[in-house]
């Protein structure tokens, strides 16, 4: 049940309206929050923007076109049926990523296993059945890591996945598991594979995301990305990545949330240790509404 509040005084105001921003408001509007979501760009969306940047007609991802973690999140599970009915639509592509190289060349990962294989091999023969061996892991790895980055940080819930791990792999596929994800990309690549296009092809992809070449844990995007996108291809936005934004935008909008674009946030002021008011470039005042505990029910 919404709160019977007038839209002067919200429960939650999110400052920006990157994904994450749209993320939360969708959530507390579920539970029954009053929403407002105030950015300072002219668009919503922060780093996941489309735009015609070139020629009319032709819009282009300025950021973020990767859409294949927000696809197959818990999010996207519990509210996919309600963006798609606002728009939100996606492309699959098959051919995932490739590097071209000085010499001519390219090597490139797509969902043809085989068809990776046999590029790979041209380049090496070791890399190729280190290659095979990682496919052949994945799926099991894939879900332990994928629990680690999404588990809550506590004790409890982490040693739950200690002892998952030690279940599913044994004490040493446990510390290898340790090993790779405490591993940079300069360290997985180099102990991984041979072959130097290899490694240039899937180390950006650790860079992508601030993690430098010799970062700890950086290991861990290259790996999901290359073999993730092998085992189901990359979500891109049909239209442009904005097509998720756009639909958050319509979803909120449609449950009583409002986004106010133009708006910059430059103080929030507290009262009694909390967060209570927000002021803004223009010089007006947002009150919060009185604290409250945290909603009961986050999913739907
Ligand atoms: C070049 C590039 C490419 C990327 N490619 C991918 C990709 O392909 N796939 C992928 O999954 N991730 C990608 N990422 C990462 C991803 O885009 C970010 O992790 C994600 O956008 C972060 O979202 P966010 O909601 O946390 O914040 P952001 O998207 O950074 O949004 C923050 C928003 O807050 C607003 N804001 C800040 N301060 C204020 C203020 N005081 N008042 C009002 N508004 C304010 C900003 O204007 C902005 O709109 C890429 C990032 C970059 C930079």
């Amino acid at each position: 049940m919404r709160h019977d509040r007038t839209d002067d005084t919200p429960d939650a105001i999110l400052i920006g309206s990157g994904h994450n921003s749209l993320v939360c408001a969708l959530y507390l509007l579920r539970a029954g929050w009053s929403v407002r979501v105030l950015e300072r760009a002219q668009t919503p969306g922060g780093a996941v923007k489309t735009q015609e940047l070139t020629e009319p007609g032709f819009r282009h991802d300025w950021a973020a076109m990767n859409l294949s973690n927000f696809r197959n999140s818990g999010f996207y599970a519990d509210f996919g049926e309600a963006l798609e009915a606002r728009g939100a639509e996606f492309a699959r592509a098959e051919k995932c990523f490739a590097s071209v190289y000085d010499d001519g060349t390219w090597f490139g990962v797509g969902t043809d296993t085989e068809a990776n294989l046999a590029r790979i091999r041209a380049l090496s023969e070791r890399d190729a059945d280190t290659w095979r061996a990682l496919t052949e892991g994945f799926e099991a790895r894939a879900g332990l890591i994928g629990g680690l980055m999404s588990s809550p940080m506590s004790w409890t819930a982490l040693s739950g996945l200690g002892f998952k791990a030690l279940r599913e792999c044994g004490w040493g596929g446990s510390l290898d598991l340790l090993r790779f994800t405490l591993s940079s990309p300069r360290d997985w690549l180099g102990r991984s594979f041979e072959s130097e296009k290899i490694r240039a092809a899937l180390a950006p992809w650790g860079m992508h995301i601030d993690y430098a070449p010799d970062i700890a844990s950086g290991a861990i995007f290259p790996y999901l990305e290359a073999f993730g996108d092998q085992a189901g291809g990359m979500f891109l936005g049909r239209g442009g990545s904005d097509t998720i934004i756009r639909a958050m935008v319509a979803e909120i909008e449609a449950q009583g949330g409002s986004v106010e674009c133009g708006t910059e946030v430059t103080r929030i002021l507290h009262e009694g240790g909390r967060a209570r008011v927000i002021e803004t470039a223009d010089g007006r005042r947002t009150r919060r509404s009185s604290p409250m505990s945290p909603p009961a029910r986050w999913h739907g």
